[in-house]
This record gives structure tokens, sequence and C-alpha cells, in this order.
């Protein structure tokens, strides 16, 4: 077998690795986890370096085109500009990063000679006190200050926004306005499962209709883009605005039927969709001593069963969603 080409049993094609580097976040939003943390994985149950470099090497020969780092936070692993840095050598992989943006400013100038242009920054508020409240953590002017920089400093930025009943709607309208004068994607997210309790709202009152008619109701020139193949954000244009904004309707799934995405988590689990409970531990697989044949099989074999949407694999987990977002990586 040379290199084939990563589809699943839908005929979806595989083109973007979501590679969580870290289980571990230095920020304790509530709707992803409780605020003493999770049990993080002790260093060698998390993948090397080494074999998410090989990993996201076997992938690329597979067809993927483009790799996000995102965790737990991608800052607190020691190592990451060195990997990043490798990946760099892979010709035609588009690197990108998703950050909370707390640890940002002192890589800001490093990214950007690694060509590392494309930064999501989770702010769920441009207020100091709900930013708090949200995060449990002070941050706020850290991470604001670093979004300006990354701005100034030519980044595609998108801003990811989770809303929350009762915690951030009043930033609705006011990340929608800051991409007025700013060049970046504001997009806003409905709130998924993933807090790390087990504990699961069967409807959601924040979901993607009502928030881009909250959007509407304040901006009503909204212009819808096309959506793409492997979008997940409805993005729309606004008269005068330098910016955009998105909506993900990352719980009501609306957007399965192109998805293009491997997960893959910082324990070495392979996610076929963000819903399944880990459906392979490719690390325990790379630990035995496989060759990069027999992994690129195994891929091929993992993909061949692939659920058709995020419902089926919801109803295939062994139990209910009992994990946070940081070791999944969103
Ligand atoms: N630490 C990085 C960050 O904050 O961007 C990367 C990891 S974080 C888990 C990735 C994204 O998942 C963030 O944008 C975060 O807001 C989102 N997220 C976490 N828990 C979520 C949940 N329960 N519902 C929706 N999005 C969630």
């Amino acid at each position: 077998m040379d290199n084939p080409q990563l589809f699943d049993n839908h005929g979806r094609e595989l083109s973007y690795l979501r590679l969580a580097v870290t289980d571990r976040c230095n920020l304790r939003c509530t709707y992803c986890m409780p605020a003493e943390g999770i049990n993080y994985m002790p260093e060698r149950e998390l993948l090397s370096w080494e074999e998410m470099f090989r990993l996201t090497r076997i992938m690329h020969e597979m067809g993927i085109k483009k790799v996000r780092i995102t965790g737990g936070e991608p800052f607190v692993r020691n190592g990451l500009l060195d990997f990043l840095t490798d990946l760099a050598g892979l010709k035609d992989l588009e690197i990108c990063l998703t950050t909370n943006g707390v640890f940002l400013g002192d890589y800001i100038d490093a990214l950007k000679k690694l060509g590392v242009n494309h930064i999501n920054l989770s702010l769920d508020s441009l207020d100091r006190d709900r930013f708090k409240q949200i995060t449990r953590r002070d941050d706020f002017q850290k991470v604001y200050d670093n979004l300006l920089r990354l701005i100034q400093a030519g980044f595609q930025v998108k801003i990811n926004a989770v809303v929350m009943q009762g915690k951030n709607e009043e930033d609705i309208i006011t990340l929608t306005e800051f991409a007025r004068e700013h060049p970046v994607s504001v997009r806003f997210i409905e709130e998924m499962p993933f807090n790390g309790s087990g504990l699961v709202e069967e409807t959601l009152f924040w979901d993607h209709i009502r928030i881009l008619d909250r959007i509407k109701s304040a901006f009503p020139g909204l212009l819808a883009r096309p959506f793409l193949y492997g979008e997940t954000a409805h993005t729309y244009d606004i008269p005068g605005f330098k910016g955009n904004v998105g909506v993900i309707a990352a719980f009501s799934r609306t957007f399965c039927g192109t998805c293009n995405r491997i997960r893959l988590t910082a324990k070495g689990q392979v996610k076929t969709c963000l819903y399944d409970d880990g459906v392979f531990d490719l690390k325990a697989y790379l630990r035995g001593g496989v060759s990069d044949e027999e992994v690129k099989k195994q891929l091929l074999t993992l993909f061949n069963k692939r659920p058709l949407d995020g419902f089926e694999a919801e109803n295939k987990r062994k139990g209910v969603i009992t994990e946070s977002m940081t070791t999944i990586g969103g």
C-alpha cells in the first residue's frame, strides 16, 4: 500500500486533523470543566511530540491538508514551538492553532516566522467581569491585548464565543460590534455537553436560530455567504464591517453531512466524530511497534465504520457524555 487517501463509508473526504496536544488548561471555563479541573493525565499517558509528528505526517500522506493544534491549552505544554517547527517542514500542510490567548504574547513573532497564520482565539466576553465569571480567572486584559496584537500583526483571526444563557448573552452584540472595526471572524458557538460533569441539558436555549435572530435584530443587513464543504460556521457579512460573523450549530449538528475532520485526543484516541467516545487507542497501537503502513490500514478501517452524524455517534456511545472538552480539543 502506498498512500491511500482517506474517505469514510459515506463518501466524505477527510482532509482536516484536529490534534489536542495536551489535556491541561490554565483556565477553568464553566462550560468546559469543574472549578477544581479534571484528572489530568501523567505525561507518559499523552502522545509524545514525536508520536504526534509521526501521526500527522502519516495522515498528511493520506490527504490531510490542514492541522489544527488545540488542547487543553497548547501553550501549557513545553516543546510546542519545536513541534510547530517540525510540522512547518511538511509540504503544503496548513497549520492552525486554537488558544485561549493568555500566553500568546510571548509567541506571536515566532508563530509569524513559522507561517502559522490562522489563529482561533476563544473569547466569550468583552467584559472583564463576565470573562472572569466564565473562565474563573482574571485574565481578560492579557487576552484582549494579545488579540489586538494578533490583528495588528496581520494574522487571520477567528474569535470563538460559546453563548450561554444568563452568562454572556450581551456579548452577542458587543462581539459582533468588534468586527465592525477589526478584520476578524467572530463565531458564536452553541454550548455542548462536554463540561466534564456528565450533566447534560436536553434542550438548548441559545441555539443557532436564536443566536442568528439576535444578531439580525441589531444588524438587519446581514448577508449570508455560501456554506462550503467542511465548514461548521454559517458566515455572514455585514455592510460596512471589516470583519464578519458566524454561527456554529455545534449541538444542533446541522453540518455533519460535509464533515472532513479527524480528531486525535491528547491520550491518542481517534475520534471519527466529536460525539463518539473515542473509537481507537492509536497511542497503544503505535507503542506496540507498528509500521506506517499498518497505521494507514487501521485508519482506513476506522473511517469505514464512521457514523453518519453526531446523533448516531452519540447513540453508539457506551455511556452518557462525561468528558471535558479539554481532553478532546473542541
Ligand atoms: N485552550 C484552547 C482554547 O481555549 O481555545 C483550546 C481548547 S478549547 C477546549 C477549544 C474550544 O472548545 C474553545 O473555543 C472552547 O470555547 C470550546 N469549548 C469547550 N467546551 C465547550 C462546550 N461545552 N461547548 C462548546 N464549546 C466548548
